[in-house]
């Protein structure tokens, strides 16, 4: 059994710079102390020996530039580059088309804007695949949860959703790659498009196990977002410093 990543990094990260869709740098590729966003992932995932190959979704314009990378970074050998698509769906399905994995084999799909992502939760996540066949990192909520509908006056309460029944679902999220295969190619020909990898698995009808996360493992979606990461980050030198 090979355990594969495939990296989304195709969004064009409109909401960590409103109203400008064309930034020169997409959010992947902003810095995070002095490092890519996508290059402190990537390094997450070559930690994992069990991991043997990465493959990147992104923009065809940027996919020179992140090559590029790649290769001063040192992660040619176990990365690929492929283009990317519309909607997140649509990049996971081009980089799990450029797979060649057989169906036991681990496909992870990890959001490349969740750089603080931690080698131990991925090697649980990958624990969880081999006993269940599918499995995310997921953080139990704790908001209390209103179900709304919205209105032109503004959003109205119509539920409260008990919090235990509740967890925010994060990344990694692993899956056998024949069963993600056969959701994916379901749920293209029924034309749905979920916003994460569970919900097309879930849709096939199997199981999806929850492992715990953390809330440094962080999205960076929106400004704001880079200097709580690089608290994180800071904090987790400093205990490495003091171990
Ligand atoms: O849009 P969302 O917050 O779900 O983005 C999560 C990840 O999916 C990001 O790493 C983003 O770059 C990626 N994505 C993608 N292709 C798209 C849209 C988003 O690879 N068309």
């Amino acid at each position: 059994m090979r355990v594969f990543v495939i990296l989304p990094a195709a969004g064009l990260g409109t909401r960590m710079s409103p109203g400008h869709a064309t930034q020169a740098a997409p959010k992947q590729f902003l810095e995070l102390a002095g490092t890519p966003i996508l290059i402190h992932t990537l390094r997450a995932f070559a930690a994992v020996p069990e991991v043997s190959s990465i493959v990147v979704a992104v923009r065809a314009t940027e996919m020179e530039r992140l090559s590029a990378h790649v290769t001063e970074h040192g992660f040619a050998k176990r990365v690929r580059v492929v283009e990317g698509g519309d909607t997140r769906q649509e990049s996971v399905s081009n980089a799990l088309q450029a797979l060649d994995c057989e169906a036991g084999d681990i496909v992870l799909v990890h959001d490349a804007v969740r750089p603080l992502i931690e080698p131990a939760v991925i090697r649980r996540v990958i624990e969880a695949v081999e006993k269940h066949g599918a499995a995310i990192v997921g953080l139990p909520a704790l908001d209390t949860i209103k179900q709304v509908e919205r209105t032109a006056d503004g959003a109205i309460v119509t539920a409260t959703i008990p919090r235990e029944y509740i967890v925010q679902a994060q990344t990694p999220q692993g899956f056998r790659c024949g069963l993600l295969r056969k959701a994916f190619s379901e749920a293209e020909a029924d034309g749905f498009v979920g916003t994460d990898e569970a919900s097309v698995v879930e849709r096939a009808g199997q199981q999806v196990f929850v492992v715990a996360g953390s809330p440094s493992n962080l999205k960076i979606t929106q400004p704001g977002d880079l200097e709580l990461a690089e608290f994180y980050l800071a904090q987790r030198q400093t205990a490495v410093l003091h171990s």
